[in-house]
């Protein structure tokens, strides 16, 4: 039987994307997945093709994770449709690119709340069982350019190596109970969010790509069930990144 077989499972962002793939991942191994999205149409529909692999079981929820009062409730309601969580993966993210000097507050803001505060609001939301169940683990996902930062994404590169501020000071606070937090540092990602480049961007990326190529999702969804497994029980506070080599 699988370690995650039953297990809850709270992804954030598992609408589509890198998100999706991890939930995918889970249900595949016999979790119970909580497929959380801002977009409920692709929270349901996500949840829907997952149950028909007949493996696990996937439920779509709806939630901003920017909003804290509402990814509380939304929490209490995941603890009772499903029982307590032991697993969150916090991968919701947004980017709003622009020059330092031309980004308005409201970019900054958007991009900070989604993806740093909807972090930490995640977290508030399941604590209490987190902290109580076994092997219980916190996966966030970063970016790599949280780690080397990138002209014309100062609010995303902030989010980022916020994440991983937050990730370390998490991984130490919640050590005395055994709940390993870390991150995992992407880097380029086959998604709705990297197909925004132009293919002449894409070539110029590539080329600073050791490996020579896109990461797919799968790659991402395999490091998280790694770093959710019993097998990683002795790593936290670490963050671990799939990039084909792009920083080293
Ligand atoms: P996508 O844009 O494809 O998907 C983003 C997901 O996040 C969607 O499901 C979206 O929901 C959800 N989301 C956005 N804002 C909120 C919110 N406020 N509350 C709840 N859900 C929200 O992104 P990717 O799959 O490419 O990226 C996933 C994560 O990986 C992000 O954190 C991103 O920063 C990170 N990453 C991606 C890389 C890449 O190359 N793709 C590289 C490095 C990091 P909905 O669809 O319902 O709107």
């Amino acid at each position: 039987m699988s370690q995650f077989q039953d297990r809850v499972v709270v992804v954030t962002g598992a609408g589509r994307g890198i998100g999706k793939e991890i939930a995918r991942a889970f249900v595949e191994r016999g979790a119970k997945v909580v497929v959380a999205s801002r977009t409920e149409a692709n929270a349901l529909a996500t949840a829907e093709e997952l149950n028909a692999t007949g493996k696990g079981l996937a439920k779509g929820y709806a939630v901003d994770v920017a909003d804290h009062d509402a990814t509380v409730e939304f929490g209490k309601q995941v603890v009772a449709d499903l029982g307590a969580a032991s697993i969150l993966v916090n991968n919701a993210g947004i980017t709003r690119d622009r020059l330092a000097l031309r980004m308005g507050e409201e970019d900054w803001d958007a991009v900070l709340d989604t993806n740093l505060k909807g972090a930490f609001n995640a977290v508030k939301a399941f604590q209490r069982t987190l902290l109580k169940a076994e092997d219980a683990r916190i996966v966030n996902i970063s970016s790599v350019i949280g780690l080397i930062g990138n002209a014309g994404q100062c609010n995303y590169a902030a989010s980022k190596a916020g994440l991983i501020g937050f990730t370390k000071a998490l991984a130490k606070e919640f050590a005395g109970r055994k709940v390993c937090v870390n991150a995992v540092a992407p880097g380029f990602i086959v998604t709705d969010m990297t197909g925004e480049l132009t293919p002449e961007v894409q070539e110029q990326i590539k080329r600073n790509i050791p490996l020579g190529c896109f990461g797919e999702t799968e790659d991402i969804a395999n490091t998280v069930i790694f770093l959710a497994s019993r097998e990683a029980r002795y790593i936290t506070g670490q963050v671990l990144t799939v990039d084909g080599g792009m920083v080293m």
